[in-house]
């Protein structure tokens, strides 16, 4: 496409007052920019009349709006063209810095020049659009998350097929005597929902169920999986769109937790074996099969406990009140006794919570429990330490119940580091443990990538069901300790989120977080050396392998986060948008001045999900920040590539920050493991600048969040003063 670039340079929000318009005019010019103008009402109607004119009348079809932050009037500026770059500056230079200013025009006439090449540099993006998609979505476990999410998709429109290894639906609620209240006044027990629930999948004529079932392999991406499912002993394959993962939890292993004493005594039970009991009748000792006439619950019976599971199982507390009630109900002589740690029942549970405190056969006190023992009789005596009644107690009862609580199926299994990972690395991004559950054909594992807990790790605050995996969608209590309820939304959620990833890569357009981002990754493969580091480091199992070792690059699986750009060393991956060459450039073009006028220049590379987002803040709020910093936007820091640092530091730039997000086991960032990637290069160019006798500590990485905007002045006034200690770059003015 033969580009012809407008660059329309706002002159209202103080920018015309603030700015010499002239001198930015001019910059454009002599970038000989075919089209530059002004006009004081840029993104209201006039304004967008104004730009559209030429685009009809002079052929302009690369339009630079140099104006207010690309994160505002999105939609306005949306116009009908193949390409459109924005030039932040407004929250970027003049709401963030003084008017009128040397500085600040420096630092305006910087962003238009980097505005323009960026878009010299780029191409329009050809969509990869998938004409035979399939829309339909496989739903693996049909417990309550596994069959909201086949209900909700069915209504939705969308064929699904439901999987689920036992031979009833229902998981462990089908099992349930009654459900905790939902409704008010919320102290009544309710009878299980799940059992209408389970009656509306199967009337479904949209839902096919399989039970007694199990996923044999998946193989595709996103929008063209082909699953194969055993029942049976026979194989059945067909395709889907999007995977719901529904496969929910099991019970923790009561034998382990060798102190409370099941396995060891009889009348030692765990909640979910009070379910049974209470479906049958009464609840009776199984030592003598009498009715139990005190009855002590353990609460946190192995959760919060660095030796077992380090997490709260959410619903143990809520049920264990409701078992008390069972016994109360069943028998008000019986006495029953519950010892927590902390009682947890948030929301509308607390209403259940005080009416089973109200209830004098109802003893609840904190306390730390340190043992069981077993009397002649099998009676079973509780020591308890650090009570609320001050001092150590004792009490005999019949009958022990221990609050267990939840491992998510994706925790059961053989854990194995990620490909090119060595046990003792500094950086261990994930685990995958085999659990015969998805069985993917990918090759970085078959199964979803887990943090530290076995969850498959969908913990970042801002995408709750995306794993990563794109196209698979974790739902209900196998992504995180969750009640029914909780479940239910989080099905729902997930099954949204199949859904629009079906309807997104059927448009050839990215799922969040670059949601209807239509570029995608070009392998220049003449030059591959076949590394590996794309496939290894690419955190979305987007890059499969041949038999030859090379890079096998899937579109629906890609996020666009141009990880694999920052890691191949041979810089032959790129989008039509985004790439080595034009960041480089970018770079390239910032203007340094001479040493002697004492005004370093410094590159923030800014992740565009949190880190330029709190820059855009700060200049929102009116934060002032050092004019010798220019922001360039990357889609994740793990998509810098090493050659940048390069080209910025022999050019004369005095230092480097890279601004991320959060990484670790409590990660934030976007791209899961990007930002943990960069880290990890970054200790790599130390080794390189300290060779070059450039102080290592000119190129810095700091994880920042949105939340943090108000730290960022003080976050570029450090470094800045950092670099101060270096003095200028020496490279300056080669
Ligand atoms: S852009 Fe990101 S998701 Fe896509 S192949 Fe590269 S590293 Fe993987
Ligand atoms: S990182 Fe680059 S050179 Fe290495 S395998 Fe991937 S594409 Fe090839």
């Amino acid at each position: 496409m033969e580009k012809k670039i407008g660059v329309y340079i706002c002159t209202d929000c103080e920018i015309g007052s603030a700015l010499d318009i002239d001198q930015l005019r001019k910059v454009a010019k002599k970038m000989k920019v075919p089209v530059v103008k002004e006009n004081s009402l840029l993104c209201m109607k006039e304004g967008i009349e104004f730009i559209k004119n030429d685009i009809d009348q002079e052929g302009v079809n690369a339009v630079i709006i140099a104006a207010c932050s690309p994160r505002v009037n999105y939609d306005t500026f949306n116009l009908d063209v193949p390409l459109i770059e924005r030039v932040n500056l407004r929250e970027g230079v003049i709401w963030s810095h003084p008017p009128d200013d040397e500085d600040t025009q420096m630092m305006a006439e910087d962003y238009v020049r980097m505005g323009i090449l960026k878009m010299q540099k780029m191409e329009a993006p050809e969509p990869h659009k998938i004409e035979d998609i399939v829309r339909s979505i496989l739903v693996v476990g049909g417990g309550i998350a596994g069959i909201t999410a086949a209900n909700e998709a069915a209504m939705a429109g969308y064929d699904v097929s439901l999987v689920e290894r036992d031979e009833l639906l229902g998981g462990w609620l089908a099992k349930l005597h009654k459900q905790a209240p939902t409704k008010p006044p919320y102290t009544d027990l309710e009878e299980p929902l799940i059992k209408g629930l389970i009656k509306e999948v199967q009337q479904n004529s949209r839902i096919k169920i399989y039970t007694s079932s199990k996923i044999e392999k998946i193989e595709g991406a996103p929008g063209l999986y082909d699953v194969t499912v055993r029942t049976n002993g026979t194989t059945e394959s067909f395709k889907s769109g999007a995977i719901v993962l529904g496969a929910g939890v099991v019970p923790y292993d009561a034998t382990k937790i060798t102190h409370l004493g099941f396995g060891q005594y009889p009348n030692v039970i765990t909640n979910y074996m009070v379910e049974e009991l209470a479906s049958k009748g009464q609840i009776m000792r199984p030592s003598d099969g009498k009715p139990a006439k005190s009855v002590a619950f353990i609460q946190c019976a192995g959760q919060r406990d660095e030796e077992h599971l380090p997490y709260c199982s959410a619903t143990c507390c809520v049920e264990s009140l409701k078992h008390a009630k069972y016994i109360r109900n069943q028998d008000p002589s019986v006495k029953v006794y519950i010892f927590y740690k902390d009682m947890r029942t948030p929301g509308h549970y607390e209403h259940f919570y005080k009416a089973i405190q109200n209830d004098p056969g109802v003893f609840l006190t904190k306390g730390d429990v340190k043992g069981i023992t077993e009397e002649e009789d099998k009676n079973l005596v509780v020591e308890v330490e650090n009570s609320l009644i001050g001092e150590d107690i004792q009490v005999g009862v019949d009958l022990v119940v221990l609050a267990i609580g939840a491992v998510p199926v994706t925790a059961l299994g053989e854990e194995k580091l990620p490909p090119g990972v060595n046990p003792g690395d500094a950086f261990i991004p994930y685990v995958m443990i085999e659990t015969d559950t998805l069985n993917l054909d990918y090759r970085q594992g078959g199964e979803l990538p887990a943090l530290s807990k076995g969850y498959p790790d969908s913990n970042f605050i801002c995408f709750p069901y995306e794993t990563r995996r794109t196209g698979i969608y974790a739902a209900g209590p196998v992504r995180s300790p969750m009640d029914m309820p909780s479940a239910m939304e989080d099905a729902t959620g997930a099954a949204l989120k199949a859904i629009q990833c079906i309807e997104l890569a059927s448009r050839g357009e990215a799922v969040h977080p670059r949601a209807g981002d239509t570029s995608s990754a070009d392998f220049f493969m003449q030059k591959c050396t076949q590394c590996k580091r794309c496939t290894e480091e690419c955190p979305f199992g987007a890059i499969n392998e041949d038999e030859k070792s090379n890079p096998l690059y899937s579109v629906t699986r890609c996020r666009r986060c141009a990880v694999c750009l920052g890691a191949c060393p041979e810089r032959i991956i790129s989008f039509k948008n985004y790439s080595v060459d034009m960041i480089g450039t970018m770079v390239k073009k910032i203007e340094i001045p001479d040493e002697d006028e004492e005004k370093p220049r410094v590159i923030v590379f800014a992740c565009e999900n949190d880190a330029y987002p709190a820059i855009d803040l700060a200049g929102l709020h009116r934060l002032n920040y050092t004019p010798f910093v220019r922001v360039i936007p990357l889609r994740c820091v793990g998509s810098v590539n090493l050659a940048w640092i390069a080209d910025a530091l022999s050019k004369g730039i005095d230092g480097i920050l890279l601004l991320g997000c959060q990484h670790g086991e409590d990660y934030q960032c976007h791209m899961a493991t990007g930002s943990h990637l960069a880290e990890i290069r970054l200790s790599k160019v130390a080794e390189t600048l300290d060779r070059l006798k450039l102080e290592s500590g000119r190129v810095q990485m700091t994880q920042t969040s949105i939340a943090d905007y108000y730290k960022i002045p003080q976050i570029l006034d450090d470094f800045l003063e950092k670099l101060d200690g270096f003095g200028p770059n020496p490279y300056k003015g080669f």
